[in-house]
């Protein structure tokens, strides 16, 4: 069995209620696809802690990265809505840098990291 947590923008929070991410967790599809037959719990799903929250900076985020790291999970998968569509260009997206922060100090904790849920 797997536990696994999925991290989501807290922006997009604000008008989803989450269901695409849920379905390819509930369906092993898309970007969980690659646990095939595998058992899996959600151990968590929450969000970031918005804009410029780093653990340097936010000792709540800190905190909220540190269970998953403590648990531990066997991956942290970042939604797929935190990867943002350029405004000029809607083909291009952009890995929030803010989550790529947050990515790495999960992989500094040994966490693996999964971009993407649901695309
Ligand atoms: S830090 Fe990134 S993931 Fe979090 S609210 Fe801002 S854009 Fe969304």
């Amino acid at each position: 069995m797997k536990k696994i947590a999925i991290i989501r923008c807290l922006d997009v929070s604000m008008r989803c209620a989450g269901v695409s991410c849920m379905k390819s967790f509930n369906n092993h599809s898309v970007k969980f696809e690659r646990y095939g037959d595998e058992e899996l719990e959600l151990f968590s799903m929450m969000t970031c802690n918005g804009c410029g929250q780093t653990v340097e900076n936010d000792e709540g985020l800190k905190k909220k990265l540190d269970r998953l790291a403590e648990e531990p999970v066997n991956a942290v998968h970042f939604s797929s809505c935190t990867n943002k569509k350029d405004k000029e260009n809607p083909e291009v997206k952009h890995r929030c840098p803010w989550v790529l922060k947050m990515a790495e100090y999960l992989e500094s904790k040994g966490v693996e990291v999964v971009y993407g849920t649901h695309h």
